[in-house]
């Protein structure tokens, strides 16, 4: 935070941007786009007012949303993964204000002491150049910093950018710091953080290298204090914890928590965004989360295959997961109250694979919540596969490209894939039962005709 510390002084007024972005259209039909606030940006607004600045927030997304235009022109078109086999090019559209609409906006007020914008994913980043550009051809006295996780993974890029400074690394790294909700118009949910960091070393994951390996963890009494002062004063009714592995020595953290919250009754839904890892899950968990009110439980699969899973570092096995889903739905989730993560896009992965394993879920009674497979920069999977995408710059590894889309698994098809299966359940009687000739449904009766969703067939 060098350039805020420095630069900054009680009075200073300071301008929060949470910037466009250039994505494909997929990106926005799946809300992967707006779903989530700029939750970071809304730590950073906290900090810079125990300094005594006054802050606001520009949400180039939420703007454009509001207006009804969020997806703008297209600029440009990437190619898609099996480029050679489909050749398929993807559009990459401009989501978000645009940079004259920024500096038209921009140039109507007094200009601030500082712009700070904030970027999450790494293939978001080039795009950032304009937005530096557009927040300098506004107010050209005023230093624009740039600072976010694909900032601390990707320096060079970030440079690329002509930023005044760049903020690499955790703000305040030790800090939990409450997130400044009122800058937002909806209060209705706001969001909390137990744990920061991970123990874990999934080989695609990028949470440790962010966090310096180290994992760090609060008080229960002095979060649900947070969840309460927040209440009182914005009637929140939901609180959303995107903690990257909420169950860090749950028995000092987690769980004296969600005690706190059935005791006190405060009134309010809790929900773990990033999931829970199934290998912890036991009964007396499942209970504490039926007590503290959490409707929805999310468990973090990401691959069925437990070679694959061996590779990739993941904690758990398949033996275990099912065991974490029987305890689940004893405990009484079920329904759209209980999803798994399964990543799809991965290297060397199969449809047959992903559609074996969405099976594998309905078969359970679980909702499948498919997640593009990102290559991000720092992680150990860039040192296995980055070779394979050499050629391709950061935005050209935007998840919704499939750069890892081979003959054996087609772009197209894990389009298809994706619309009709992420977060939908369906039956595998009616799949069974259907008189479709699309080939997609086709592979699946195939599938379930020789019991191949199963672990003692795989
Ligand atoms: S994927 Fe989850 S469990 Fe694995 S390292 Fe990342 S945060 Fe930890």
């Amino acid at each position: 935070m060098s350039t805020l510390e420095h630069n900054l002084k009680p009075g200073s007024r300071v301008l929060l941007i949470h910037p466009p972005v250039a994505d494909t259209a997929e990106a926005e039909d799946l809300d992967m786009l707006t779903c989530v606030p700029p939750i970071g940006l809304l730590r950073v607004a906290s900090h810079l007012r125990q300094r005594g600045c006054q802050v606001e927030l520009l949400d180039c997304l939420a703007e454009a949303r509001r207006v009804g235009r969020l997806r703008r022109e297209a600029r440009c078109a990437h190619r898609c993964g099996n480029w050679e086999e489909e050749g398929r090019r993807k559009p990459m559209h401009h989501f978000g204000l645009e940079p004259e609409e920024l500096s038209r906006r921009l140039g109507v007020g007094p200009p601030a002491d500082l712009v700070a914008l904030g970027a999450t994913f790494t293939w978001h980043l080039p795009g950032l150049r304009e937005v530096v550009q557009a927040c300098r051809s506004a107010w050209p006295a005023t230093p624009v910093v740039v600072g976010g996780n694909a900032v601390s993974l990707c320096p060079e890029e970030a440079e690329g950018l002509e930023a005044d400074g760049l903020v690499a690394g955790q703000l305040l790294d030790g800090a939990f710091l409450p997130t400044a909700i009122d800058l937002l118009p909806d209060r209705s949910t706001d969001f909390l953080q137990l744990v920061k960091g991970c123990p874990h070393r999934c080989s695609y994951c990028v949470t440790p290298r962010l966090h310096g390996g180290k994992v760090r963890a609060r008080p229960p009494e002095e979060v649900f204090r947070e969840l309460c002062a927040k209440q009182a004063a914005h009637a929140t009714r939901c609180f959303v914890f995107y903690d990257d592995f909420i169950l860090y020595r749950q028995e000092r953290h987690l769980d004296p928590f969600l005690d706190l919250v059935a005791q006190e009754r405060p009134g309010v839904v809790l929900e773990f965004a990033l999931g829970f890892s199934a290998h912890l899950m036991t009964e007396a968990l499942a209970a504490r989360l039926r007590g503290a009110g959490v409707e929805r439980v999310i468990l973090a699969l990401e691959t069925t295959s437990e070679e694959r899973g061996r590779r990739m570092h993941r904690p758990q096995h398949i033996a275990q997961f099912i065991r974490a889903v029987e305890i689940l739905r004893a405990a009484g989730f079920r329904g759209p109250g209980l999803r798994a993560f399964y990543l799809i896009g991965l290297p060397d992965q199969t449809t047959r694979e992903i559609l074996q394993a969405i099976l594998f879920l309905y078969h359970l009674g679980v909702t499948p919540s498919l997640t593009a497979y990102a290559l991000t920069p720092g992680s150990e999977d860039m040192l296995r596969f980055g070779s394979r995408v050499a050629d391709r710059g950061l935005e050209e590894l935007a998840p919704g490209l499939w750069p890892f889309a081979h003959p054996g698994m087609r772009v197209r098809e894990l389009d298809a894939l994706y619309r009709y299966f992420h977060e939908r359940f369906i039956p595998p009687e009616r799949i069974a039962a259907s008189r479709t000739e699309d080939p997609v449904v086709r592979q699946m009766q195939a599938i379930l005709a020789r019991r191949a969703h199963l672990p003692e067939n795989w």
